[in-house]
Order: C-alpha cells, then structure tokens, then sequence
C-alpha cells in the first residue's frame, strides 16, 4: 500500500469480535500492520439485538426477562476477560468496568418499565452499551498483550442529529474533536480504540447511526484522520457476484467503484453499510473489505480507479418491499397534491428506496423495516385523506449492479431473455448508469436471480481477473 499520511483505519465486524478466540485474531492482525492505526470496532456478535430485546422487555413491564437476557450478555463479556485478560491486575479493572454497565443498563431496565414506553431515543441508550462493552473488554485484551492502545469513547468525536436510531453526523464538529482528541494520539504512535455505530447529539445525548453502521463510523474516522486505507474486517471474503446464500457459486469481485458499492449497499447488499461511500469518496480514501477469518484471502477493493470497467459488478436484492400506488384525489390541483405529499414524506420522513412519479400517479417504493414499521399505518392514513392509495406488499426488488450499463451491448434484452414468463410489476432504469431493477413477486425472487446469476457473471472467472472462484477454506467461512 502507497502511504500518503500513514494512517490506516481498520474496523472489525460483531462476528470477528465474538469470543475469545475470534478478538485473538483480531489483535494479531492489528500487531501485523505496521501503519498508524485507528480500530473501530462492533459490539460482540448479537449484543446489539440482544439490548434491543432487553428495552422492549423492561418497556413491557417483563423485568425478569430483560435480567436474564442481560445476564446472559455480561457472562458473555467476563468469559472473554477471564480468558484474554492474564494480569491480574488488568483483569480487575476490565471485570470492574463491565460490572458497572451491567449497573448502568438495570437502573435503565427500572426506569422505563415504570415509564412503559420505548422511544427510539431509549432505545439508543441501551443500544450503545453493545460497544461500550465490546471496546473495554478488546482494550484490556490489547493492553495484556502488549499493543499501546488508547481506548476512546466515539460520543466525544462524533458528533450526530437527534435523529435518533439513524442519526447523521455533523462532519465539522467532529472535525474539531478528532483534531483535538484524535491525531494527537496518533501522532504518538498509539493505537487509538473507538466504538463503531454510536455518537452523540452536541447537547451529549447518546445516538446511535443504524444497524450495522460500524462500517460507516470507519469510514467517518477515516475521513476525520485522512487515513490512507479504510479496512472493513467482516466474515465473508469480499463483495461477491451474489448472496451465497441463494447463489452457491456466487464469484468474488477484486474491485468495485465507489458508486456501484454504493448502489449495491442501497440495494440491499449486507457486505457494506449503505452510507460507508460517501465520506470514502469524497476524500478518495479507498476501502478493502477483507475476511478475518481467511486473512490470505485478497477481498476486494473498492476505490475511484477501475481496471475493468464497463461490467455488470454483482446482482443483489432487497425483500419485504412494500410498493405505494398513489393517485391524487380528482378535486385536487397537481401542484397542491405535490405540496401535500411532500410535507406528509418530510414529516415521516421514510426511507424511500425509489419514488417514481407521472403527472397523474406516484409510486413510492420502500423497504419494510423495524423503522418503517413504526410509522406505516399513520403515513398510509395520511396518505389516504388526499388520495387513493393502494398498498401492495410482499414484492422483492432485484437490482444489476455495474458500471456504464448503457453501453454493455444487448444489456436490457439480456435480462428479458433469460427470464421468460417473469412478469416485472416495475422496471427502473436510466436514473444512474450504474443500476438496473426489477420490482417481481416474492415467490420468483431466487429463480431470477438464478437466471440473471448466469446470464452475466457464471463461466466469466477465466475471462480476466475481475471475478474470482472462492476456494473451499473461501466458502466456509461464508456459510
Ligand atoms: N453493533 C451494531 C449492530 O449490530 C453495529 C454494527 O455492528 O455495525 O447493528
Ligand atoms: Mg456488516
């Protein structure tokens, strides 16, 4: 790797975080790289979920459910210091510290099983504690084996909305922290430990940015330290062709630009949180997804300069769409219906995957979430006051993911043709040149990804070094 600051970030994933063993790994590959570090890091595997359960059930009034799922997530935090943490001395602290979130999160689970009512705000509250947790008990690990590591804590660098569950950072203001609290750490050649997916209003609220945003907050640390690298550490090999999931000989990609990343993770691809491009892109700091379960695998870079372009890059997509068909009332003006459903959409403010619009309908398209869940039947019957809305639910979206599509020749027939009998509800196509999606039923969603798998990418690894087989140790580690 070319060094311009020699600063690398490297964020590890909730299963390469999981146990003992797996956090042994990690700290191995942190001692081998020989770069200035920032390590982001996720909660411990299902910890996450597992806060998120303990709220709904202290919400509930179910005390003694909340304690013994939280019991079960402390045990799993002092397994790991009793193992990792050898001195005696380190070891005290590291249990200590653990023993006083577990006081921290059962003086929440009292509070709101008095209040009864879950906000996304409380929720937050519990959530952060996954990497409050995980980023004490990696630090005492770090600091046992010998690593000079500064642990810090990611809600006084970054800075975010009060959107909560999904808030937003305010890249100046943490601008400010991460020059203050940051490079001067690294400056001195420590290795500087930060929480993945949490950060806080400037009133010092705790926030947290989405569900699997540690990727994101790496890519932010990033930018806020102009690293050379951002390492995404996850347990597959790299952005594949395919879910291996439904596609078994789903191939692997050695790059991918940063916009057709980005439509991929829009799209539905797990491999990156969906909002890690952008602060990447605009600096130009390229990303690798790499497995840490399989370091001799190469993974795959995703950067401003392509080798290949011009290439359908991967097929993914996104279940539990919920499609809206919305006619405006006859008695109303276009532009008023257009005022009104905007404000409608900016006060809910769903997250809509695609919106597509006539001078007499409107189709908006989005993927059923926890969030979504939330607000669909207030939007639906707001919706209804000013038009006839009809909901249809249950489609899958299935998007082509490459470069230049326009150009590739037979592109579009390509598609049709392999697909005989497969009724599309919606094409959508020509917004970007990267992206090419198909609103179909649930129920054909894996024939046409199997169809569309083979059609562009199967009998392609010879052809250069774009897509690669995964080798058998590759395909473990996936499943
Ligand atoms: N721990 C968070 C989650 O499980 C964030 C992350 O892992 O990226 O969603
Ligand atoms: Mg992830």
């Amino acid at each position: 790797m070319q060094t311009k600051n020699g600063i690398v970030v490297m964020k590890f994933g909730g299963t390469s975080v999981q146990d003992s063993e797996s956090i042994t790994n990690v700290i191995n590959i942190v001692k081998s790289n020989p770069l200035k570090k920032v390590v982001v890091v996720s909660a411990i595997s299902k910890a996450t979920t597992a806060l998120e359960n303990i709220a709904r059930f202290a919400a509930d009034k179910n005390t003694a459910e909340a304690e013994k799922l939280l019991s079960e997530i402390i045990n799993r935090h002092h397994v790991i210091i009793d193992t990792l943490v050898t001195d005696s001395a380190l070891k005290q602290v590291a249990a200590e510290k653990i023993i006083s979130y577990e006081r921290e999160i059962t003086e929440l689970v009292k509070g709101l099983s008095i209040i009864n009512e879950l906000s996304l705000r409380i929720l937050d509250a519990f959530r952060v504690f996954g990497e409050l947790m995980s980023s004490n008990v990696i630090y005492y690990s770090m600091k046992n084996s010998g690593l000079d590591v500064e642990l810090i804590d990611s809600r006084e660098i970054i800075k975010t909305n009060n959107d909560f569950s999904r808030a937003y950072p305010n890249f100046e203001l943490s601008q400010l922290n991460a020059d203050k609290k940051v490079k001067p750490l690294l400056d001195k050649k420590k290795i500087v430990l930060a929480q993945g997916f949490m950060g806080s209003t400037e009133e010092g609220i705790s926030t947290t940015m989405g569900r699997e945003s540690s990727d994101f907050s790496a890519a932010i640390y990033g930018s806020l330290v102009d690293a050379d690298e951002i390492q995404i550490w996850t347990d597959v090999d790299g952005v594949l062709t395919c879910d291996p999931n439904v596609i078994s000989n789903a191939l692997k990609l050695s790059e991918i630009s940063f916009k057709e990343m980005e439509e991929l993770s829009n799209f539905g691809a797990k491999v990156l949180h969906k909002n890690s491009v952008k602060p990447a892109l605009k600096k130009d700091i390229p990303i690798k997804i790499l497995n840490s379960k399989n370091t001799s695998s190469t993974g795959t870079l995703v950067s401003s300069k392509l080798s290949y372009p011009e290439h359908v890059k991967s097929v993914t997509y996104k279940k539990n769409i919920i499609v809206l068909r919305v006619k405006p009332k006859e008695s109303l003006n276009q532009f008023i219906f257009w005022e009104m459903m905007l404000n409608i959409l900016s006060r809910h403010k769903p997250q809509i995957d695609i919106l597509i619009s006539s001078n007499n309908a409107l189709i908006i398209v989005i993927a059923e979430s926890a969030y979504t869940k939330i607000h669909y039947d207030e939007l639906k019957n707001e919706f209804d006051e000013i038009s006839d809305c009809e909901i249809v639910k249950d489609k899958v979206l299935i998007t082509l993911v490459g470069s230049d599509l326009g150009t590739i020749s037979n592109f579009e027939q390509s598609i049709f043709i392999c697909n005989p009998g497969i009724k599309a509800e919606s094409i959508i196509y020509g917004f970007n040149p990267h992206s090419f999606s198909l609103l179909v039923n649930s129920g054909e969603c894996d024939k046409v990804l199997c169809n569309l798998h083979k059609q562009f990418f199967e009998g392609h690894t010879s052809d250069n070094g774009l897509f690669r087989k995964l080798n058998k140790n590759e395909e473990k580690s996936i499943a």
